[in-house]
């Protein structure tokens, strides 16, 4: 089973309500629906910070003391596709940045729930 690290939209999750962070990117990951090809293990869940600068080290602090690789790295779906969009970066740019650093593929959303 693939092991996959969800970013969150910290911002949204922390002012949203009715999901962010709580079901549906864990909903989509544990059933193989939305952009998961397959039932997926998630071993990390990084909350994005304005303006986004702790998502790379928090994503390396997290597969540091799990002990835990991901295989891939997912943009949660309401980070991804925010409208309004993030203020400070694109998800593609961050997506990007990601990518870079870690080494790990980054893909862009996670479900496509409502
Ligand atoms: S920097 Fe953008 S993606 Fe990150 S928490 Fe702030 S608004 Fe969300």
């Amino acid at each position: 089973m693939e092991k996959v690290a969800v970013v969150g939209c910290g911002s949204y999750m922390d002012q949203g309500y009715g999901c962010p962070g709580e079901w549906r990117c864990l909903k989509a990951a544990a059933l193989g629906e939305g952009n998961f090809d397959e039932p997926a293990a998630v071993v990390a869940f990084v909350k994005c910070e304005c303006p986004g600068r702790t998502v790379v080290p928090a994503l390396g602090m997290a597969a540091k003391l799990s002990e835990i690789k991901p295989d891939k790295i997912y943009l949660s779906s309401c980070l991804a596709n925010a409208k309004p969009g993030c203020p400070y970066t694109s998800a593609q740019d961050l997506a990007a940045l990601i990518q870079e650093k870690t080494g790990t593929q980054v893909v862009l959303g996670t479900h496509e729930y409502h």
